[in-house]
């Protein structure tokens, strides 16, 4: 439950919200979101969305940081532990983060990030089951506590490497049949993600749609606590794929212009309100 709850953090929160703005949050479902993204115990919620945008800006460029051209071991272990070269600190530098520095709740977040973690991620998981449930301290430690967060800790980092994982090769005729993720996924479809991240049904690990973080949105959405849910369907793919051949446009700017365009019109299929009324 807790690896859901921080896995959910990171990519319903500091990634489809907060780093793609594919849609929009009440301010409970932001604390929450805050809340479970701290359990993670990775890097401010702040941090962590420039970070992602300079990875999507400069994406498999020697400025990405975790360029995924240099292999899954790269992406995934060397990446997290090396420092950023000084041009790379450069552009960071210049990544726009002014919608995130009018959001007072990650901001909170980020003035009190280490208060919160040792509260949120360390004392209250490992507390809980010693003072609720008569767990010994030692099981506390070392299953709620450092193998749970292992867990969640490699589950996000996948948000950078999996394009390694679960992505298409290119060439590779037989990566079908071959890469037994496809079968438990069923999808290749993590690339979709780096051309339009807009949308907030592009799973991290390679799903599209019916992923537990897009359900849960969903959900949030028939509550009422999310709205504006950026997305395509086939209408506008096949609009995209007329304006790309028309103007001669890379398909992820026609996408992304028709994404803008058509806010309102955009899915029907996800659960309303009315329905519960
Ligand atoms: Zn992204």
């Amino acid at each position: 439950m807790l690896i859901l709850l921080s896995t959910i953090g990171v990519t319903a929160g500091a990634h489809r919200l907060w780093a793609h703005n594919s849609y929009q949050a009440t301010t409970s479902l932001k604390i929450f979101l805050m809340l479970c993204q701290t359990l993670a115990g990775q890097t401010s919620i702040y941090n962590w969305v420039r970070l992602h945008r300079l990875h999507h800006k400069y994406f498999q460029t020697e400025m990405d940081p975790f360029n995924p051209q240099k292999g899954f071991i790269y992406s995934h272990f060397i990446a997290n532990n090396l420092k950023l070269s000084p041009a790379q600190e450069k552009l960071l530098e210049e990544i726009d983060m002014s919608d995130l520095e009018q959001d007072k709740i990650v901001m909170f977040q980020k003035k009190y990030y280490w208060f919160l973690f040792v509260i949120v991620t360390l004392l209250l998981p490992i507390n809980a089951p010693v003072e609720y449930w008569d767990e010994t301290i030692l099981n506390s430690f070392f299953i709620l506590g450092w193998l749970r967060l292992g867990i969640s800790y490699h589950l996000t980092l996948l948000i950078h490497s999996a394009i390694n994982v679960f992505d298409l090769k290119q060439m590779d005729r037989n990566s079908y049949d071959s890469n037994a993720v496809f079968f438990i996924n069923k999808s290749y479809w993590i690339s979709y993600h780096y051309m339009s991240p807009w949308d907030y049904q592009t799973g991290e690990y390679g799903k599209y749609g019916s992923d537990c973080t897009s359900k849960f949105i969903r959900v949030c959405a028939a509550l009422e606590l999310a709205t504006d849910l950026k997305t395509v369907d086939s209408e506008m793919i096949r609009e995209a794929l007329t304006l790309c051949v028309d103007e001669k446009k890379p398909i992820e700017e026609c996408l992304t212009r028709l994404g803008k365009k058509s806010h309102d019109k955009l899915l029907k299929h996800y659960l309303t309100p009315s329905k519960f009324h």
